[in-house]
């Protein structure tokens, strides 16, 4: 499809619908004005295209709607034309950076064309390309019922009202909850005070695996509500969704289009690492919207700012179950990497294993890197056939993962991967060389956030074997240290 436009009484026509040629056709970014047609509160809009637009902003081929359907709303003022990429800048991503664009001679507009590198999966945004985006009212969303009976913890409650009057003062909110705090059921009674009050909220993460799994909770909790779910292939996109639940990356496609953003482990790789995801935040979110960001491991920064009384945070110290977080211990581990290499496990490893196949008691080894752990594999399985290990790119990842929760697999080697999301009740966790690099401070808090998760099995054994302790392994200590102490200040753990 042609997509260069003429300019004409103060419109922009699309090339292909003009009825007879036009001396110049230009690309969007090309315009220095770009108009906009005022409302005509008589013309009848395509309510199917209200629900699949608004809040959105994408390109002509991602909507099953003719350009004559799309042009007739622009012309009613319903639909805006907005440039994709021009001086620089992709307006769909934010990208800015020079080495991130290129040239190419475009079969559309018939001259060197730039588009955005960045966000090319998404398709194609060049400078010809219109973002289309709608400019009329939002679909009616009668607010549905809150189907939830659970009770909250004293500190889940503290959380859960702040947010509330967060989302009512359209404010932002860090929530610090640490690994087991419950911060799902935090966010119900929030959610139902901004639905009540018909504002859209969207619920993002940087893990396909958390979208997957919170969908079918929240589902539960608002069965009338209208619920998205989007992520990489997903089938949903289409869908209007008052809740809309999103990795990051499918944030791209939204403009200005939600009242409450909840961004759910802010530290979290990919999102804390790219700032045009954060941008992504930024242009999804109203001009008067609220950010709730949640997270058990702030970076260095964020907990200064908090401490510091910059930030509006609420922290929840305690696990729901009330019992403290255990406290890792650290085991000097010599020269085990030449143990490995000799195809020996490290001694002290060896025995803590040998303990836990004794007694029949589930464990997580987490390894540096893939190759160290597959050469180490097969020493373990000599101690026990069944174990196994496990890492990103394991094609029998989900598989291994169910096993494990199962119990049928005694012990489980595996990468960071597993150092979020995963709940196993009763494992006792080891790292083995926790002064490596990959294991920051956050990713020793999240490994050990792993133990004592279940209210039935509240305790377990977190060890990190090293070969010279480093300060994010000292720092991950204090964390889970003064988590706790704050836990029993304010009196949220059993016995106080
Ligand atoms: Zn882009
Ligand atoms: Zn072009």
């Amino acid at each position: 499809m042609q997509l260069r436009f003429a300019l004409m009484d103060h419109s922009l026509i699309p090339e292909p619908l003009l009825k007879e040629p036009h001396p110049l056709l230009q690309k969007i970014s090309e315009f220095t004005t770009n108009p906009s047609q005022p409302i005509n509160p008589s013309f009848q809009l395509s309510s199917e295209l209200q629900s699949y637009l608004s809040g959105r902003s994408l390109l002509v081929d991602e909507l099953p709607f003719s350009i004559h359907t799309l042009h007739e709303h622009y012309m009613n003022g319903y639909i805006l034309y907005e440039q994709g990429v021009n001086k620089g800048q992709c307006h769909r991503c934010g990208n800015n950076k020079p080495h991130l664009f290129a040239t190419f001679h475009c079969s559309r507009c018939h001259t060197g064309c730039t588009y955005c590198r960045n966000c090319i999966m998404m398709g194609r945004v060049s400078e010809c390309t219109p973002l289309i985006r709608w400019n009329g009212p939002e679909p009616d969303s009668p607010p549905g019922t809150f189907d939830w009976t659970g009770t909250l913890s004293e500190a889940q409650k503290a959380a859960s009202e702040q947010m509330i009057s967060a989302v009512k003062a359209n404010n932002d909110l860090l929530v610090w909850a640490v690994c087991g705090a419950g911060k799902t059921e935090v966010l119900f009674e929030g959610i139902d005070e901004a639905l009540r009050q018909n504002k859209r909220v969207c619920i993002a993460a940087p893990r396909t695996d958390v979208i997957l799994e919170l969908s079918p909770r929240l589902k539960k909790v608002f069965p009338q509500t209208k619920v998205t779910t989007l992520y990489g292939g997903s089938e949903e996109r289409h869908s209007y969704g008052q809740l809309v639940l999103s990795t990051t990356h499918q944030l791209y496609r939204y403009k200005e289009a939600f009242d409450v953003m909840i961004i759910d482990e802010v530290d979290a790789f990919p999102y804390s690492y790219d700032s045009s995801l954060q941008g992504a935040v930024e242009k999804a979110r109203k001009p008067q919207s609220s950010i709730i960001y949640l997270t058990a491991t702030p970076d260095q920064k964020t907990q200064q700012e908090c401490a510091r009384g910059k930030r509006n945070f609420i922290g929840i110290p305690a696990r729901f179950h009330r019992h403290p977080i255990p406290l890792p211990k650290f085991v000097w581990c010599d020269l085990w990497k030449k143990s490995l290499k000799k195809n020996r496990i490290p001694l002290a490893l060896k025995k803590w294993v040998s303990i836990r196949l004794q007694q029949s008691k589930q464990a997580l080894i987490f390894f540096p890197t893939v190759d160290l752990m597959e050469k180490a594999l097969p020493l373990f399985q000599d101690m026990h056939p069944l174990i196994e290990s496990v890492h990103a790119e394991d094609p029998k990842r989900k598989e291994k993962v169910m096993k494990m929760r199962q119990g049928e697999i005694p012990i489980l080697l595996t990468t960071t991967i597993l150092e979020r999301g995963v709940t196993i009740p009763n494992i006792d966790v080891a790292v083995l060389g926790a002064e490596e690099k990959i294991f920051t401070e956050s990713a020793l808090v999240q490994i050990a956030g792993r133990v004592g998760r279940s209210a039935d099995y509240p305790t377990g054994d977190i060890v990190y074997f090293h070969y010279g302790r480093t300060r994010e392994m000292i720092k991950a200590l204090l964390h889970i240290d003064q988590m706790n102490k704050e836990a029993e200040k304010r009196g949220l753990l059993h016995g106080h």
